[in-house]
């Protein structure tokens, strides 16, 4: 177990609080040790000393994660990276949530990984340019194997692989920083080149760890290739569509133009309120919070719902179960897609 903060993580934090009106934590309670300026108190406190360690176990559970603060604050603090940091102190033993442990040694070998896919057909092996390669999210696989397929349908240049593990986006986000690490680089030499993926959690996680320039989310290198898709319609007219982003991808690696570009093409695009919000699901978040990650979400359901769109796109896999379990629970009729999909339509 770690037992202190990276110090040059905490040092530039000036306390200013720009942060707060950011964060959803703190708009659900209005409380300072729920921000993330309280978070980081209460982290100084335990690299002091003056806190026992444990002290931050509600709150290291409690934040979603979301990055949210990370783009608007002047100072450049690295929360995501303090976040991990605090939830490897706290999510030790007995503290780990059951739930993390089992999805832990669900994808922690390979067999692991290849029985997620069992029953889902992926996109199939296929051997095309050597630099260039889908990944495979160890969940989008599962529960959405229909998003590498439609990769795999729109760019025959892309290499296909079943055999690739998971990036450990899921280990880093939930107490296991290390294995995190590893299992990003392992997946980067299997996979030379360029990676592709269509999941942000994942893309922020494999670039952190691997490198910016080898990581591409599929927004952003669709939009590269300057293809002119047709917009799609749908009874007698062109799609409604808006957006869900990735909060990773966005408030960790800046991609959100690139979505809502492509969208412009497919349709009649209509920018969702707080579309930049998390959306609650924020990786285990919704298994783990599950009353806070529907009060985190229910703004958005009935803004959706106002808007009566015939798609919401996502960039994601928890946010496209997310979105469509609390949109059929609201009795929505919008459909929630991840923007692949979306594209392998407008070819069609
Ligand atoms: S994290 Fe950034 S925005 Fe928040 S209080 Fe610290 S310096 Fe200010
Ligand atoms: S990651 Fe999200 S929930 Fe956590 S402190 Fe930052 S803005 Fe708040």
């Amino acid at each position: 177990m770690r037992e202190k903060f990276s110090q040059d993580k905490l040092d530039p934090c000036i306390s200013c609080g720009y942060c707060l009106p950011a964060c959803p934590t703190y708009q659900l309670t209005g409380k300072e040790e729920s921000s993330p300026r309280g978070r980081i108190t209460l982290m100084r406190a335990v690299q002091n000393d003056k806190l026992p360690a444990l002290d931050l176990l509600n709150e290291s559970t409690f934040c979603l994660g979301c990055r949210a603060c990370e783009p608007v604050c002047p100072a450049g603090v690295e929360y995501g990276v303090l976040l991990e940091e605090m939830r490897e102190i706290t999510w030790q033993g007995k503290n780990r949530p059951l739930i993390v442990r089992a999805l832990f040694m669900a994808v922690g070998n390979r067999f692991g990984i290849w029985s997620l896919g069992l029953f889902s057909p992926v996109a199939k092996n296929r051997k095309a340019q050597a630099d260039l390669h889908l990944m495979y999210g160890c969940f989008e696989r599962r529960l959405f194997p229909e998003v590498s397929r439609a990769v795999a349908q729109l760019a025959p240049e892309v290499s296909c692989s079943s055999t690739q593990g998971c990036c450990g986006a899921l280990h880093a986000h939930n107490g296991d920083m290390e294995k995190g690490k590893s299992l990003a680089q392992a997946l980067g030499a299997k996979l030379p080149g360029t990676i592709l993926t269509t999941a942000g959690g994942c893309a922020a996680h494999l670039s952190s760890v691997i490198g910016r320039d080898r990581v591409q989310e599929f927004s952003e290198w669709w939009i590269n290739r300057e293809v002119n898709l047709k917009p799609i319609s749908q009874n007698g007219g062109i799609i409604r569509v808006g957006l869900q982003d990735s909060c990773h991808l966005r408030n960790g690696m800046g991609v959100f133009a690139e979505p809502r570009k492509v969208l412009k093409q497919l349709g009649d695009y209509v920018e969702v309120p707080g579309s930049g919000d998390c959306c609650g699901a924020a990786g285990t978040y919704a298994l783990l919070q599950k009353k806070n990650s529907r009060k985190v979400v229910s703004q958005k359901i009935a803004d959706i719902k106002e808007l009566d769109l015939d798609y919401i796109a996502t960039l994601n896999p928890g946010c496209t179960r997310q979105l469509a379990t609390e949109l059929r629970r609201a009795k929505v009729k919008t459909k929630v897609i991840h923007l692949a999909q979306l594209v392998a339509m407008s070819e069609q």
